[in-house]
């Protein structure tokens, strides 16, 4: 899998399978601050086949699966806020005001604005380089 090959660490919502699925809650993992060990809840996750059905929960079962087996860090991040923050340096201001639609983001306080997928991902990263560090401190 060439995403995994080509990125020393992946981080991901914990969002897309623990409040879709009603999977067990993640363990905190006691080894660093507000990082989560993976629980298996996309293996336990047939409580609901049908967002199983859907592909991210495939898809994330198998991203776990080959991330482990080919030694990669997958860091799964607490999803608060993580579509309402502006990415934009020296700002962060959040706001839902700030995701005008599905697919535009405009901050009220700066102005920055970007494919609301893309400040998403952005945030979403940026708290997995955080939680990394810590892991490794
Ligand atoms: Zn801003």
């Amino acid at each position: 899998m060439s995403l995994v090959r080509s990125a020393d660490f992946l981080a991901v919502e914990q969002l897309a399978i623990d409040n879709m699925t009603k999977a067990p809650k993640p363990k905190p993992d006691p080894g660093q601050a507000g990082g989560f060990l993976l629980n298996g809840s996309a293996a336990k996750a047939g409580l609901n086949k049908s967002i199983l059905d859907a592909g991210w929960g495939v898809f994330l079962r198998v991203l776990a699966y080959k991330a482990e087996s080919a030694g990669r860090e997958l860091i799964a991040v607490n999803p608060r806020n993580t579509s309402r923050t502006c990415p934009a340096p020296e700002c962060g201001h959040v706001s839902r005001e700030s995701r005008r639609t599905q697919a535009d983001f405009l901050c009220v306080k700066c102005g920055y604005t970007a494919n609301a997928d893309v400040v998403g991902a952005s945030n979403i990263k940026r708290a997995g380089l955080v939680l990394r560090d810590a892991r490794a401190a």
